[in-house]
């Protein structure tokens, strides 16, 4: 399976970028990615929700930019990247669970929208990304913006109402609640959510998520990556 290319080849840190809309699967499928080729995980919305807990922990109103703006390095913010057991934390207290409620969801897309805000996670994550050995990293900016040299990009998408029943499954509402939520946060989303030029799409709507996975992984293991050589 290309062996002796990947062989002649420069070996190159191994970054998958996984970027898409809310309920496509992401999630799962670059969890799956990691887990398959032994590589770190790193949920970049989880960095995003980590703040927007904080800023409404504290009653900062997460609508008005100058005051999410003069607050973002307030908070400690820390993910763990194994993609079997991923958590988030803010000055320590784990907010794994928390950060998905309805409350961060509905915020969440205005605080990320905020420029500061963008810099400061962007350059948490990038960190993250320069300290690992080879990552999987998924949002919606990240072959674009966060890693755009990453040798692997996807950009995963499904149609509505896949996404929407997806979505309605993992935080236990209503179809109709999650329908509305994610047309708002597809529109809030959309500056941050271009597709990079040089990314493969994959339409997940028909596919089961280890077909997702496989895909992926037969994408990475073309590249050279220093861990799978001898
Ligand atoms: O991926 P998830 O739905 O958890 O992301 C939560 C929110 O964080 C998104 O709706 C978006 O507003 C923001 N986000 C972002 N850039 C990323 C990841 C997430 O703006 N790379």
């Amino acid at each position: 399976m290309g062996d002796t290319d990947e062989d002649a080849a420069t070996p190159v840190k191994l970054i998958v970028a996984v970027d898409g809309p809310s309920g496509s699967g992401k999630s799962s499928a670059s969890r799956g990615v990691a887990s398959a080729l032994d590589l770190e995980y790193l949920d970049t919305g989880a960095t995003y929700r980590a703040l927007t807990w904080w800023l409404l922990s504290h009653g900062i109103d997460t609508t008005d930019p100058a005051a999410v703006a003069a607050h973002v390095r307030e908070p400690l913010i820390e993910v763990g990247t194994d993609p079997r057991a991923p958590w988030t934390s803010v000055d320590g207290v784990d907010v794994s669970t928390a950060i998905r409620g309805r409350e961060v969801t509905g915020a969440v897309s205005a605080v990320a929208r905020v420029p500061e805000v963008r810099a400061h996670l962007i350059a948490m994550q990038r960190d993250i990304i320069a300290d690992s050995a080879g990552i999987v990293a998924e949002g919606r900016d990240i072959g674009t913006v966060v890693a755009p040299d990453a040798p692997v990009k996807v950009f995963l998408t499904a149609d509505l109402a896949a996404r929407a029943s997806r979505r309605a499954e993992q935080a236990n509402w209503s179809a109709d609640a999650t329908r509305s939520d994610q047309d708002r946060r597809d529109r809030m989303d959309a500056p941050q959510s271009g597709m990079a030029a040089d990314a493969v799409e994959i339409d997940s709507t028909g596919l089961s998520l280890d077909q997702v996975v496989d895909i992926i992984v037969r994408m990475a293991k073309r590249v050279p990556h220093p861990r799978r050589n001898s």
